[in-house]
């Protein structure tokens, strides 16, 4: 018999998801377009992939490369993704048995938590996170469990205490993300070796989200499957849209154990199935671009960040200066502000600026609104008129922050 409508539950949104809302990248691209402000808010690129990549993207689909690709990934790029991993990372990984690819670092990410955790198991990250991790391991059924990355001296650290404390009988697995967003923090290979023996220690598995690995301006990308032991219980998250400036093409992928990449495989075949054919060919293409691409690519970001750290503390705002990723963290308080969040939302209107507020990056939101994260992934004449327009703002930013500090202290 059918169901009567009024039998039909609200609300609609599953308890798993419920406390989420709409994404921070989406709420604040809302608000660079309708301010018309400069988005140093959601990290994507305001320049374009290399003229070749592009090329060979067209040449695939011109070449009827339209149809769906084996779900695990076209052969070609398989077999790229396992020659990058040897040559820069000093992994085999065999391309059939062991790479797979995915549309996106965001669909790994969810298909790896969905396929190796058990409902009610725990998973170790850091925060602040990408906001996708605590998302995916909610609708895994899984639990997040952080340790707080802190600002300091050295840029961000944490406590190794807090990190074995995290661990419990019900752990699962270390989520790891180096170079880090949004910290830009890349991790030391002294911080890697402990995360390493925790996971030997308490026979834990590893998943670690490298998409920024070419972006790295000072010490070195480790990848955490390099370090003893580990390979056999990690799984490497890495995809094209930082490297080749195509985060519009969502093509991801992972390497990991013949074991691991079954699992991984079992959900990534009912997540999407496969990725974007023609996309596929012309990632096959550009990882095979060679080290000149890839030095350029790093010296041109070292060119952006520092652009934008020196412009940035010129202004006003204690920038805790990236090692890597695209991002930088700033802290908003010698502005006058107390909220990163209420300075994000006032921000494009007053200044013509886009930045994310770090609130959106803890479990806490009140334990990084000091903080807010501007992209420079954007073109050096962006980055040069956003500090100009911030520069030009601070009297009219400060009195905001006054009038909120007053209708706060009136409304207290
Ligand atoms: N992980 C991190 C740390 C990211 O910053 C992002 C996106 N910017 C992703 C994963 C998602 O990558 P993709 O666009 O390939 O899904
Ligand atoms: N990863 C990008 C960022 O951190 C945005 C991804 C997205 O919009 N979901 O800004």
């Amino acid at each position: 018999m059918l169901r009567a409508m009024t039998s039909l539950r609200l609300p609609y949104l599953s308890s798993r998801l419920q406390g989420f809302g709409t994404t921070i990248f989406a709420e604040m691209t809302r608000l660079a377009i309708e301010h018309q402000a400069l988005n140093l808010g959601q990290g994507f690129p305001d320049f374009d992939a290399p003229e070749a990549v592009k090329q060979a993207a067209q040449r695939a689909i011109a070449e009827g490369q339209n149809q769906y690709a084996r779900s695990f990934g076209v052969p070609q790029l398989n077999q790229a993704i396992a020659a990058h991993q040897k040559q820069y990372r000093g992994l085999e990984y065999d391309p059939n048995a062991e790479v797979t690819v995915y549309s996106g670092a965001t669909e790994a990410i969810c298909a790896a938590l969905q396929a190796l955790c058990e409902t009610g198991d725990e998973v170790v990250m850091f925060e602040p996170f990408y906001d996708s991790y605590r998302a995916s391991v909610a609708m895994a059924g899984a639990v997040s469990r952080v340790v707080t990355l802190s600002p300091g001296k050295e840029g961000f650290g944490y406590s190794a205490a807090e990190l074995e404390a995290a661990i419990s009988g019900k752990t699962r697995l270390i989520l790891l993300n180096t170079p880090h967003n949004p910290t830009g923090k890349v991790f030391s290979r002294a911080e890697l070796e402990h995360i390493a023996e925790l996971c030997r220690r308490h026979n834990l598995l590893a998943v670690t989200d490298e998409v920024y690995e070419h972006l790295v301006y000072d010490g070195e990308h480790i990848c955490l499957a390099s370090l003893p032991g580990m390979r056999e219980r990690t799984v490497v998250i890495s995809s094209a849209g930082k490297t080749f400036s195509c985060t519009g093409w969502k093509v991801g992928w992972t390497c990991a154990p013949p074991g691991l990449t079954r699992a991984l495989r079992s959900a990534h075949q009912f997540i999407t199935f496969a990725t974007a054919t023609p996309f596929q060919h012309a990632v096959a293409h550009a990882l095979q671009l060679g080290d000149a691409y890839f030095n350029q690519l790093r010296s041109e970001y070292r060119a952006r960040r520092d652009l934008l750290c020196d412009g940035l503390s010129d202004v006003g705002f204690q920038v805790i200066r990236p090692q890597g990723s695209y991002f930088v963290c700033a802290d908003i308080r010698g502005l006058g502000f107390e909220s990163g969040t209420q300075l994000c939302h006032i921000l494009p209107r007053v200044a013509g600026v886009v930045a994310i507020p770090n609130a959106a990056f803890y479990l806490e939101p009140a334990r990084g609104d000091a903080l807010v994260r501007f992209a420079f992934c954007k073109t050096q004449s962006v980055l040069e008129q956003s500090v100009e327009r911030l520069r030009g703002s601070i009297e009219k930013l400060r009195a905001e922050a006054h009038r909120a500090a007053a209708a706060a202290g009136a409304g207290a």
